[in-house]
């Protein structure tokens, strides 16, 4: 078995984690108590669930999940409402006082109470695990909680769990919606502790999904709710083949070794299609080529960066449900041939595509429709760099004026972390630019 188990860490990790276990359990039959009624165990023909869910003695199916914030209201949430019978109840971790959004707040003083107590509860959960194969980290990188607390853990997570892939669920600041003022310092440290301890961050920003909730999906004001509901759907999208059986189900490494050409470049942007309220959805086919040019569109991007401003280095095609792969290759082919993607030079192949045919399943009066298939893309775009840019200038702009760091000297932090943290992410928005020339390409063709 190659478990997984799940950390959701900060108010975004807990109810973004929320939404997709509430998903997972609708996939695999599992009811809110965490039982397995007899009607839904041809859900489950084979154990491969039990990657995320341990079976209890009692034959109860429990979450390999951990969920932790620095105040109480997300966790009492969930300790109150329709899955508080699912937990663990252990390994629902509240503090009382909150990271009041400071990085240093979640990483050294307030954090620092509960990181040995999370720390212990990772370790239960992952002695019980035969083969474990890694971490995933739910957060955002602006909260307090989810940069900071984050951060602290990822970094013991390195120390104590070498050779256990840890992989990123992040919501990154949005360009012009924000929440934070000092969300410009908690990303760029978060940014820079996580480019060394974790392997892959997805990232998803609220504004992205802010935009195609009122898109497509006839929301007028859309809340966190809805945001989370779709957010779930593409994570659902890829982690099931680590919770489902299939011929071409690719694994999550075998991805990864896909989309992750450098260390340090491993930020993809994902796009899911069809994002789509049930009315507008009950006229239309989806084939697979309609989804797989669907994805493409900057529109149905989960980051407000559209890949086509960048190059694509890699791209990692998820389909689910009723999908064959003759239609996918002709579909694929077509999409090669448009001008708008542009591939960098020193990257040939391209794609790596993965067929699930557990089709994705929907929330009963949730915003989106089932489908009988759908597709999740996971790309690695230089368009990337444009985003940390951003986040970087921003960080100068307070920083020259020495605006607001008080608060994170008075929590601990020395002022060299800012210039250290700073210029790692000069170099990170380096990288970006050296990988999207394709100098590479050129001298191995003079080696032809
Ligand atoms: P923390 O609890 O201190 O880690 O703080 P938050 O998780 O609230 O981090 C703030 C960022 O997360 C802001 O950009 C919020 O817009 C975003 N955020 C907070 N809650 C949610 C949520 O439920 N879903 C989504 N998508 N974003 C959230």
């Amino acid at each position: 078995m190659r478990e997984v188990i799940c950390i959701h860490v900060g108010q975004a990790g807990v109810q973004v984690g929320a939404a997709c276990w509430e998903l997972f359990c609708l996939e695999h039959g599992i009811n809110p108590s965490g039982l397995l009624p007899d009607e839904n165990t041809h859900l489950n023909s084979d154990d491969s669930f039990q990657t995320f869910f341990q079976e209890t003695g009692a034959g109860k199916y429990v979450p390999r999940a951990i969920q932790i914030d620095l105040e109480p209201t997300c966790i009492d949430e969930i300790r109150t409402g329709t899955y508080k019978e699912l937990f663990h109840p252990e390994n629902l971790i509240s503090g009382k006082e909150d990271a009041a959004n400071n990085f240093a707040r979640g990483k050294y003083t307030i954090g620092k109470e509960v990181l040995d107590l999370l720390l212990d509860r990772i370790r239960k959960a992952a002695d019980q695990c035969n083969g474990m194969q890694g971490f995933l980290v739910f957060h955002s990188f602006s909260g307090g909680t989810g940069s900071g607390l984050a951060a602290a853990m990822l970094e013991r997570l390195t120390v104590d769990y070498p050779k256990k892939t840890k992989i990123e669920f992040a919501v990154y600041p949005s360009t012009q919606l924000s929440s934070v003022v000092v969300e410009p310092y908690n990303s760029v440290f978060c940014t820079h502790t996580m480019l060394e301890n974790s392997e892959v961050a997805f990232m998803v920003d609220n504004q992205a999904m802010y935009d195609i909730c009122l898109r497509n999906m006839d929301i007028e004001k859309p809340k966190f709710t809805n945001l989370n509901r779709m957010i779930a759907q593409a994570i659902s999208s890829v982690t099931a083949s680590l919770r489902f059986e299939g011929s071409l189900n690719c694994d999550l490494t075998e991805f990864q070794t896909n989309l992750v050409p450098y260390p340090r470049i491993h930020f993809p942007i994902c796009s899911y299609a069809p994002f789509m309220s049930s009315e507008k959805a009950y006229h239309e086919t989806f084939t697979t080529y309609e989804l797989t040019s669907a994805v493409f569109e900057p529109g149905n991007m989960m980051v407000a960066a559209s890949p086509t401003s960048g190059k694509y280095m890699a791209c990692c095609l998820l389909y689910r449900g009723d999908v064959v792969p003759k239609d996918v290759n002709a579909a694929v082919a077509t999409i090669k041939s448009k001008q708008t993607i542009n591939f960098v030079k020193w990257c040939p192949t391209g794609f790596k595509v993965g067929i699930n045919h557990s089709p994705a399943t929907a929330v009963p009066g949730g915003d989106a429709a089932k489908t009988l298939r759908s597709l999740c893309m996971m790309t690695n775009s230089t368009a990337v760099g444009g985003i940390i840019s951003r986040m970087s200038h921003k960080f100068d702009l307070m920083f020259k004026k020495r605006a607001f760091v008080h608060w994170f000297v008075g929590e601990g932090m020395e002022e060299g972390e800012f210039a250290e943290a700073r210029e790692d992410l000069a170099a990170l928005e380096k990288d970006y630019i050296e990988v999207g020339l394709d100098d590479v390409a050129n001298e191995n063709e003079g080696l032809e």
